[in-house]
């Protein structure tokens, strides 16, 4: 959806019940919605939204009603040529809306949350503010036509570099680290995000490369910070396509010498799913890893399959629970009991526990009590560029962030 403005949005306001609509059509009014439409049923919705005029750029969808449910509004409306953000508004538990969510991402709708009704003007302008961060740039142009041989090209040209996002103590709001994310820096499509290029890179078998030549910018960046009083740790991620390398621990180990710092300064990041591929070689490069003092964490905890093995024969010292737990905890008895059992986990089998993906001045206040140590996030800062770290840690500083 690319709509800058509240004042420029058209909503549809679609519930069966007559009261129910008017109170959020008042609701979505006085948060400043330009303009709101009505439907009273799924049918009357598809055939305001079939109209090409007046395009609808949000729409306020209810779970239960009598013909048609919002689930199967989902997936008529899904067929449409122009589809509007959705937000799900029900007095159904969390769990059901959290579902719906789910179900229409999965259908390839943007998706910016859900209400629990009555609708309160408050809880539109919380929906609302997320508008900005849903409509990330797109670079579809450029996706479409990457091949192997721009990675090449990408990586010859020194094109391809590290954003940084802080990494903060949830108790005191103290920096921790770092983590480094791959961002190309295309000379025609401006930034290009990792999901772009590193599956492709795996594929293609280009990822050892990427990954040398990222883990070398990350120390050679984790010394240069040292230098002027910034020690962080610096999390790298390992993509699992890596551990069929049975020199990557030398390597490793060659470079921290090289650019001076400790291993214990770069985490190594594993996504859980796919670890062992070859069970024998990856833990005989995991176990040295981590004898040579590179801290391993597994990374978007909770999303892969046979985690617990993975815990119980891979030294792992931090524990990253997916975002897809924290979004939405504050809403979801159930999302923060995972959460809870699962930091749990992590700290009695010693490791410091992480949460990605906290957006929100909720996610932070839910976190508190859920047993996580650190936290990642849009909440605390936008993974950045070198200069604009280093502005923002001039600026925050060895003072506590200020969140704690
Ligand atoms: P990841 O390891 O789970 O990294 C965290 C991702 O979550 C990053 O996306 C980050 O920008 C995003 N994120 C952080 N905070 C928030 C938040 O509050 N809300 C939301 N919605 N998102 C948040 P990014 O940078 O697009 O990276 C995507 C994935 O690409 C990474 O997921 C990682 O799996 C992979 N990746 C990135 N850099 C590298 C790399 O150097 N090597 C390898 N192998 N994979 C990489
Ligand atoms: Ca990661
Ligand atoms: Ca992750």
């Amino acid at each position: 959806m690319n709509v800058e403005n509240v004042g420029e949005i058209r909503a549809l306001v679609l519930d069966d019940n007559t009261f129910a609509r008017k109170f959020a059509v008042r609701a979505l009014t006085s948060a400043g919605v330009a303009a709101v439409v009505e439907a009273a049923s799924g049918s009357e919705a598809i055939s305001i939204l079939s109209r090409a005029t007046n395009a609808v750029h949000l729409i306020f969808c209810d779970l239960l009603m009598p013909d048609m449910d919002g689930v199967e509004f989902v997936r008529h409306a899904a067929t449409l040529a122009i589809v509007p953000t959705f937000v799900f508004v029900s007095g159904a538990d969390q769990a059901l809306l959290n579902t719906a969510e789910d179900m229409a991402r999965a259908r390839g709708l943007e998706v910016l949350g859900s209400i629990q009704k009555p609708i309160s003007v408050d809880a539109v302008r919380r929906i609302l503010t997320k508008l900005h961060d849903a409509a990330p740039q797109s670079h579809d142009a450029g996706r479409a036509s990457i091949t192997p041989a721009h990675i090449e090209d990408a990586l010859n040209k020194k094109q391809i570099l590290l954003h940084f996002q802080p990494k903060v103590s949830l108790t005191d709001g103290a920096l921790v680290g770092f983590e480094a994310l791959a961002r190309w820096q295309h000379p025609d499509f401006g930034l290009i995000p990792p999901g772009a290029f590193i599956t492709l890179a795996e594929e293609s078998g280009q990822i050892a490369a990427l990954t040398d030549y990222l883990a070398v910018l990350a120390m050679e960046q984790c010394a240069a910070w040292n230098h002027v009083g910034l020690h962080a740790k610096i999390s790298v991620n390992l993509s699992a396509y890596m551990l069929v390398d049975l020199d990557l621990p030398d390597r490793m180990e060659m470079t921290t010498r090289r650019v001076d710092i400790r291993p214990g300064q770069i985490v190594l990041e594993i996504t859980e799913s796919g670890l062992f591929r070859d069970a024998a070689t990856a833990l005989d490069i995991l176990a040295r890893l981590h004898m040579k003092g590179f801290p391993l964490s597994i990374d978007d905890f909770g999303t892969g399959y046979s985690s617990m093995e993975q815990l119980r024969r891979v030294p792992f010292s931090e524990m990253k629970i997916d975002r897809a737990f924290v979004r939405g905890a504050a809403e979801s008895s159930r999302a923060r009991m995972i959460l809870k059992s699962s930091a749990d986990l992590g700290r009695n089998l010693g490791m410091s526990v992480v949460a990605e993906g906290a957006e929100t001045i909720e996610d932070w206040k839910t976190l508190g009590d859920t047993g996580v140590d650190i936290v990642q996030g849009y909440f605390v800062a936008k993974p950045m560029a070198v200069e604009q770290v280093e502005s923002w840690w001039r600026r925050v500083g060895d003072r506590r962030l200020g969140l704690a």
